[in-house]
């Protein structure tokens, strides 16, 4: 692959990556990529056409050279990865992916943790990015699980009543 081309994807990547949501897939830094306009050339080729090709060559990148843009980046410490949904999601701007798991549904539930002050004093080390997995029940089926409860029970219900 000429190295005009891979500077101007990496240039395209570079800036859709500045835009990209708190998690994104690399097909989605790709689209964004491609749509990204790309502006005039500066790695030295002068000629209009050669710098419309580039550019054009730019907008349809092979999601191989995303991946490797990001294992780049990750390298660099500029880029995390996390696995969502048997996925990976990639960040630039969070040092955490936290799952709350829905033991009823199987539902994950995302959260942020604020303070990495409860887990830094257990690390013998400092922490660059962390994925952590909470199961449960979540609210919803909690609240279900009440008011079923309240409906149902005809015995106890009768025993309060004789209580009262
Ligand atoms: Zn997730
Ligand atoms: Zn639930």
């Amino acid at each position: 692959m000429p190295r005009s081309r891979t500077t101007h994807q990496y240039k395209a990547l570079g800036s859709a990556l500045r835009k990209m949501p708190p998690f994104f897939s690399a097909e989605q830094l790709r689209i964004a990529a491609e749509a990204a306009p790309v502006k005039g050339d500066t790695s030295g080729d002068t000629s209009a056409c050669k710098r419309q090709d580039a550019s054009r060559q730019a907008r349809s990148m092979g999601i191989a050279t995303v991946y490797r843009f990001l294992r780049d980046k990750k390298r660099t410490g500029e880029v995390r990865s996390y696995l969502c949904n048997r996925k990976t999601v990639y960040t630039t701007s969070k040092m955490s992916h936290c799952h709350f798991v829905c033991e009823k549904t199987g539902e994950v539930i995302h959260f942020d943790v604020d303070s990495l002050d409860f887990m830094q004093e257990k690390i013998p080390g400092t922490i660059s990015s962390f994925q952590i997995e909470v199961r449960g029940t979540c609210e919803e089926c909690v609240s279900d699980m009440r008011a079923r409860s309240r409906r149902n029970p005809a015995a106890s219900a009768k025993k309060k009543n004789q209580e009262e």
